[in-house]
Parts: C-alpha cells; sequence; structure tokens
C-alpha cells in the first residue's frame, strides 16, 4: 500500500534530524540525487555556452597579446581540444547514459580546463609573458556554481586547482613578487565559492525535503494518516487503468461506522476521533500489496480498494475487515446492534472496463453499502459485477 503517511514522517524527521554533512540515508539519497540530476542538466548547458563563449573571445585577444610559441599552444589547446570538447559534451547532456554520469563528466571537464588554464600561464611564464592567473578564479567558480556537481566533488577540484597551480608556481614559472597574492587570491576563491557551493547544496537539500513532505501532506488524511478524498480518487484511477488494461479484477468496499453520532455523543468528539484512527489502523492492515490502499472517504466512512482479487475471495477480506475491527474491542454502550464499535459496508468486484468505470463502482458500494444499513447494520454486502 502506498504509505503517503510514513513519506510524510520521513522527509519532517529528516528535517529534525538536519543534514549539516549534506547527505540522506541511502534510500532518500538515491530520491535526491536523481531530482537533482534532473534540474542540473539546464544549468550545465549554460555552463558550457558560458565557457564557449569565454574561450571564443580570449583566442583573438591571446593571438594579439601574445607571440611566438605560447600563441601556437593556446590556440592548438583551444580550437583543437577545449572547444571540441565543449561540443562533445554538450552533445552528451542529450544522451540519458552520459546525464547519469554528468557529474564526473563535470568533474573532468572543471580539473581538465582548470589544469589546461594553469599550464598556459605557466608556460607563458616561463617565456617572460605576462598571462593573468586570474581565469582559474573564473573556472574555480564555474566548477563551485555552474558545472552541476555537488559541494564535495567542486571542493575537491577546487583543491586540485589551487595545489596544481601552487606546485607549478613554487617548482616551474620562474620567481614572481605577486606569487603570494596570487596564491591567497586563489585559495581565497576556494573560500568563498566553496562557501556559496555548501549553503546553495544546503537549500536545495532543505527545499527537496519541504517538497517532499507538501507533496505526501497533501495526500494524506491528518487525523487517520490514510489517503484522503483527493488522493483516492487519484489512486483509484491508476489502479483501474491497470486492471482495465491487464483484464484484472478489481474489489473495492465502501465502509461506515455504525452509530457514529451517537459514539460522538456519549464519549466526546475526541474520544471519537481517537476511535476513528484506530478504525483506520485496524482497516489498513486489509490492504498491504503496493497496489492495495485504504482511505478515508468522509467523516466516519472508509474505503478499501484490492488490485487482482477474484470474487471468491470477497468472503475472505470481509471476514478480515470484520475481525480486525471485532479485535479493536471499542466500548460503544449506545449502539443498537453491539456492545462494540462496528461497520457497515457494501463490497462490489468485477474487471473495470468502458462501462464499469470508478463512479459505477463506488456508487453501486454506496448502494450496498446502504442496504447493509437497512437491513440492520453490522454487516458486510458483496456484490459481483456481470462480465461481458
Ligand atoms: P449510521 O449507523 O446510520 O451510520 O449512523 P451514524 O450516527 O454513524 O451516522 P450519521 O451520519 O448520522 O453521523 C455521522 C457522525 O460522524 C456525525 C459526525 O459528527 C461524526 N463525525 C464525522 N467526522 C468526524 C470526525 O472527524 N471526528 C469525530 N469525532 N466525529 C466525526
Ligand atoms: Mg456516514
Ligand atoms: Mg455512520
Amino acid at each position: 500500500m502506498a504509505d503517503f503517511g510514513q513519506d510524510l514522517q520521513k522527509y519532517r524527521r529528516q528535517m529534525d534530524t538536519g543534514f549539516r554533512n549534506l547527505s540522506f540515508p541511502p534510500d532518500m539519497e538515491a530520491e535526491y540525487t536523481s531530482q537533482y540530476l534532473a534540474r542540473n542538466i539546464a544549468k550545465q548547458r549554460t555552463a558550457l555556452w558560458v565557457a564557449a563563449i569565454l574561450m571564443l573571445l580570449l583566442i583573438p585577444f591571446d593571438i594579439n597579446v601574445l607571440s611566438g610559441k605560447p600563441e601556437d599552444f593556446y590556440t592548438l589547446l583551444r580550437v583543437v581540444i577545449m572547444l571540441p570538447l565543449l561540443a562533445v559534451s554538450y552533445a552528451c547532456t542529450y544522451i540519458p547514459l552520459f546525464q547519469k554520469r554528468f557529474q564526473t563528466l563535470a568533474f573532468g571537464m572543471v580539473l581538465f580546463f582548470g589544469l589546461s588554464t594553469n599550464l598556459c600561464v605557466a608556460y607563458a611564464n616561463k617565456l617572460g609573458q605576462q598571462l593573468p592567473y586570474e581565469g582559474l578564479i573564473l573556472v574555480i567558480f564555474m566548477g563551485f556554481l555552474l558545472a552541476g556537481m555537488g559541494f564535495r566533488l567542486s571542493l575537491t577540484c577546487a583543491s586540485l586547482l589551487f595545489l596544481s597551480y601552487a606546485l607549478l608556481a613554487i617548482f616551474y614559472m620562474p620567481p614572481h613578487t605577486m606569487l603570494m597574492h596570487e596564491l591567497i587570491f586563489i585559495f581565497g576563491s576556494c573560500l568563498v565559492g566553496g562557501a556559496a557551493a555548501y549553503t546553495l547544496e544546503y537549500q536545495s537539500r532543505l527545499g527537496f525535503l519541504q517538497k517532499g513532505a507538501l507533496r505526501s501532506a497533501a495526500k494524506i488524511d491528518p487525523l487517520t494518516n490514510l489517503l484522503n478524498r483527493g488522493a483516492i480518487n487519484h489512486q483509484l484511477e491508476i489502479i483501474m487503468d491497470h486492471a482495465f488494461r491487464e483484464k484484472r479484477f478489481i474489489t473495492m468496499v465502501l465502509l461506515d461506522v455504525d452509530y457514529f453520532k451517537r459514539y460522538n455523543d456519549t464519549y466526546g468528539h475526541v474520544q471519537g476521533d481517537a476511535c476513528l484512527v484506530d478504525v483506520a489502523k485496524a482497516l489498513s492492515k486489509g490492504c498491504r500489496r503496493s497496489l492495495d490502499f485504504a482511505g478515508r472517504y468522509g467523516g466516519e466512512e472508509f474505503i478499501l480498494v484490492w488490485f487482482d482479487t477474484k470474487p471468491e475471495e470477497m468472503a475472505r477480506l470481509s471476514d478480515l475487515i470484520s475481525s480486525n475491527i471485532r479485535q479493536l474491542s471499542i466500548i460503544h454502550e449506545k449502539s443498537k446492534v453491539s456492545e462494540h464499535i462496528t461497520l457497515s459496508g457494501g463490497m462490489v468486484t468485477g474487471i473495470p472496463s468502458e462501462t464499469l468505470t470508478s463512479s459505477v463502482f463506488v456508487q453501486k458500494a454506496d448502494d450496498i453499502l446502504y442496504e447493509s444499513k437497512n437491513r440492520g447494520r453490522n454487516r458486510i454486502l458483496c456484490y459481483t459485477f456481470p462480465g461481458d
């Protein structure tokens, strides 16, 4: 049975526990990752466009400023390797197989672009030509904010880039006076970008939990935790469609608590509420498979639906309901039919068709429920729709 009540608790519990280390339990993490990936594809495409535009802008500028070997090295790197790589990555964002691995791909791309930038700067410096190191800061920020990597991955990437620049500056480039400043600025960009990426991911995870909680809350009845009327209709359509396509039986029962007004009048509304909660729990025990469901149809009326149950099973199902309710043994002194709480019900079964729709099922179950009441309550009457 789809348990939206439990889902709601799951999201709320996680919000209470917190997630400072930016991770959820495995099941929820998988759910978050799949949603996160879907949202990130657009962001990653933007990142690729931004990278391509910057690269195209830089090519004539580099050719103009630099002369000799660095120019050739750059043109080779940018035109022959980087731009085609961006184009291929862009195409990959449309291929599902790569979409799933795009975090790793983004990691590789940012690392490659950052390392290439570092190499270019180092090489130009070696040849005595000034090339701004700030390009690396741009790459680091792209990694944190646009490439669609999680916080941890983007921090690893930025740290590796910082480290590689520091190593090149110390062991390869000729000594220069602003080296410490450069390193502090690059390190600072890792800190600032990292803090921003952490905050963004925290907010994104919080939004995921809030949306999940809202989605579940919108489907459940707050008193009984069973499906509410809207969710019943939705779930019913899904299961009817399924049964229609596969030519399977659907069994539905509408149940109403007997003399419940008297119960409220005798014991008060608070105890009346508690009674409905217990009844709901007992009823939901009766449908456990994934497509079956229990809902609160309204007031003290409930609905249970089972997928793929044969007409012969109706007796067993109605016995199960009656025995679960009997086991509750909720005293009801003012009931005319028993000293305990009892239910009346109308159970119907049939294979959905163009004419045998969900509303026909509900209408018939309601008619039979009415008949159960007329025949003295505390009973579930059954009806099988004739086949074609
Ligand atoms: P019958 O056997 O014919 O079904 O009699 P009944 O008294 O159960 O039926 P009736 O429709 O007259 O009364 C239903 C009562 O259910 C009236 C209403 O106050 C009560 N009820 C509906 N929703 C709630 C609820 O959420 N909490 C409580 N405590 N009572 C509710
Ligand atoms: Mg009623
Ligand atoms: Mg009633």
